[in-house]
């Protein structure tokens, strides 16, 4: 059955097309289970720092009421599930979670785009060209740190770290990396959007080392506008890629959602 727990909508800034118009692409598609996961308000301290690439808090009530209101609707054709794609910032995730549960939330994906907390003078972009071995070693200890709270259903992209470096050093780190996403029971997910757009990430080599640890795996589209839920070529160079390497991704019926709760 075809699913699919990783879309945005127009409120992250860079996404564009109606809720609506992503529910009807999907049933278009085939998909059966449809969950929105746009990019999470983040609670930043006092700071004239603001990330315009995501919602923005006043407005995740209307992002929960107007979902909830089509999954409803479309309750005959689809099922819909209500979500965030989040970070995991050590200094601003009590608040966040805190909002969490006054919103009531089906689940959460792990995405994380920067290390440190963004706001901070630590922060760096994870899918930046490097060569620092110990900024990937920290991105592992930040992604490993924030599902270690158990509130995260996947990992989106867990590939983004656009490490250029040792290839010997590489495999060893996310070798390691993808044993304890194991141990935690997290699903890794293959990005169609980065694979559409050739990004960084799904990077061959991690999948390589995924096959070889047995990590579960989930395809996510990664929607920003609702035409990408009906681009069947790339949902099928995805399948192709992943079966060459061995890898059968998990029914839906194999993924807990979990409800992030404090
Ligand atoms: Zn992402
Ligand atoms: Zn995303």
């Amino acid at each position: 059955m075809r699913y699919n727990l990783h879309t945005h909508t127009c409120r992250c800034h860079h996404a564009t097309g109606e809720d609506r118009e992503y529910v009807e692409a999907a049933i278009q598609a085939g998909i059966k289970i449809l969950g929105f996961a746009d990019h999470c308000p983040q609670f930043f301290p006092d700071t004239d720092y603001y990330s315009h690439f995501r919602m923005r808090p006043e407005a995740a009530e209307e992002y929960v009421a107007n979902l909830r209101k089509l999954q409803k609707e479309y309750e005959k054709d689809i099922r819909i599930f209500v979500g965030f794609e989040t970070e995991y910032y050590p200094k601003t995730y009590p608040k966040m979670i805190d909002f969490f549960s006054q919103l009531g939330l089906d689940y959460i994906i792990m995405g994380q785009h920067f290390i440190g907390n963004e706001y901070d003078d630590l922060t760096m972009y994870s899918s930046v060209e490097r060569e620092s071995k110990g900024l990937l070693k920290r991105y592992i200890f930040q992604v490993l740190e924030g599902l270690e709270t158990g509130v995260f259903t996947y990992i989106a992209h867990p590939d983004i770290f656009n490490y250029k470096g040792d290839g010997e050093f590489y495999r060893e780190q996310m070798g390691g990396f993808l044993r304890e996403l194991k141990r935690l029971d997290i699903p890794v997910e293959y990005n169609l959007l980065g694979m559409k757009n050739g990004r960084n990430y799904p990077n061959p080599l991690f999948w390589e080392l995924v096959a070889e640890t047995g990590n579960r795996t989930v395809i996510g589209y990664d929607a920003h506008q609702p035409e990408a839920l009906l681009d069947e070529g790339n949902y099928q160079r995805c399948l192709d890629r992943l079966r060459a390497l061995g890898i059968t991704p998990i029914d839906y019926d194999e993924i807990v959602l979990k409800q992030p709760k404090p």
